[in-house]
């Protein structure tokens, strides 16, 4: 009899799972024994990551953007847009709706449909939304009130955890430090502040490092700031406990959520993500316990960290997984919590050398002592192009 896998969710872990799937099994697929079917609610990829540099014109738009036929295995089946755009999600009766009314079942299920921003979470922060965290046209808007600024207070706040990418705001205020010293050359004209809704900046060694660069490179930090509220008429906004910032150009990051349908299908948890095992990314929550349902990325409960580097290695445990699964071995690959932060902390320019780290650690080992180093910056530049020819494609 065939077997099915659906995967929801065709951005970075989703599109991971389903090209390794194609590659290992081929021959299944060609005997019309397995088939893979993967939905998403429109065609075209996004790299994320990327729009933390477009406000300072080091990628273009061309570059992290992809046309996901181009990115998934030909073997695999593809239904993007309506066709594609996941409505309901029955665990118990193995039943997935989209919105063109469509109605899919599987034997393995794997949920991969990210987070989403939240501005209205904070009451006035919608009134004065500049965020390069949610779409090219928002991170391009940032880069031109950027320029357009001769002097001031800038202040990039991130309202609250957890984050897809918790270290892209750091690097984004270092950067735009690099930017405003060695390309405006107008640094000394403007305060940079950073608002942190916790008490560290990541793991002990990345919060030491970028503790004493911020401190060096003359950008405030106020931690245990989450955001509260913003008043766009006055320029000013407070943290929860009532702290107020004044500011000229506010950058913020929003507070996010998974996407609505998965709360609406009642599979999420009181933190409002979808829960699972922390090992074997198998699903347990409210709608039961399901060995055949794997959650994967952003979408994944808020204790494992959100990241790209996270959701790939996720991917590969799942695809393991779900191969043995459909090979009858009865075994399990750990996902053991890998994770990274890649950071910058300068970028190149004729008067600056590039410097970034990508720092990474899992569950049990916090990353050791590091520096940023010059051959960093050019790996993480080389990096977004191998993102859509090696990562995306699970060759790696
Ligand atoms: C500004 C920024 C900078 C970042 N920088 C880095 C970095 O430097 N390094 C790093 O490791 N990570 C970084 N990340 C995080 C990284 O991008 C994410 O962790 C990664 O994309 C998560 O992959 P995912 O597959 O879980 O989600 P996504 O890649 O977001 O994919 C989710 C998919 O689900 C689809 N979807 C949503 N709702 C539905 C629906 N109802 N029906 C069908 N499909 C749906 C979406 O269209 C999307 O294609 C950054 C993120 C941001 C926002």
């Amino acid at each position: 009899m065939k077997e099915k896998v659906l995967i929801i969710g065709a951005g970075y872990a989703g599109s991971v799972v389903a090209n390794k799937l194609a590659r290992e099994f081929r021959k299944k697929i060609a005997r019309d024994e397995l088939e893979i079917t993967i939905l998403d609610r429109d065609d075209t990829s996004i790299n994320q990551g990327g729009f933390t540099f477009l406000p300072f014109g080091l990628y273009t738009p061309e570059d992290i953007v992809r046309k996901r036929r181009k990115l998934i295995s030909p073997r695999v089946n593809t239904a993007f847009g309506d066709a594609g755009e996941v409505t309901s999600i029955d665990l118990n009766s193995k039943e997935v709706g989209v919105k063109s009314g469509k109605r899919y079942n599987y034997d393995y299920l794997v949920i991969a449909m990210g987070a989403r921003a939240d501005a209205d979470a904070v009451p006035g922060l919608a009134d004065e939304l500049n965020t390069f965290y949610t779409s090219i046209e928002g991170a391009t808007q940032v880069g031109e009130k950027i320029r357009s600024m001769d002097k001031g207070d800038i202040v990039v706040s991130v309202a609250a955890m957890p984050i897809p990418c918790p270290g892209a705001p750091v690097k984004f205020t270092f950067l735009l430090d690099s930017y405003l010293r060695n390309v405006l050359k107008n640094r000394e004209q403007f305060n940079l502040t950073l608002l942190w809704p916790m008490e560290p900046i990541g793991p002990p060694e990345f919060n030491k490092l970028v503790s004493g660069l911020l401190k060096e490179k003359n950008i405030e930090v106020k931690r245990s700031f989450p955001l509260g509220q913003v008043d766009a008429a006055k320029k000013e906004l407070s943290s929860k406990e009532g702290e107020t910032v004044n500011y000229d150009l506010l950058i913020a990051v929003p507070p996010h959520k998974p996407q609505k349908v998965l709360s609406d299908s009642g599979i999420t948890d009181e933190k409002g993500w979808v829960p699972c095992d922390r090992t074997t990314l198998q699903y347990r929550g409210p709608a039961g316990n399901h060995d055949n349902v794997y959650i994967l990325g952003d979408n994944g409960p808020a204790d494992i960290l959100k990241t790209g580097i996270g959701a790939h290695y996720q991917a590969l445990v799942v695809s393991q997984n779900l191969i043995n699964d459909i090979y009858g071995n009865n075994t399990k690959a750990p996902y053991e919590g890998e994770t990274g932060c890649p950071i910058i902390t300068e970028m190149e320019t004729p008067s600056s050398a590039g410097q970034a780290y990508i720092a990474t650690w899992n569950y049990g080992v916090m990353p050791a002592p590091f520096k940023p180093t010059k051959m960093g910056w050019y790996m993480y530049r080389m990096y977004y192009y191998l993102h859509w020819d090696m990562s995306v494609k699970g060759l790696f």
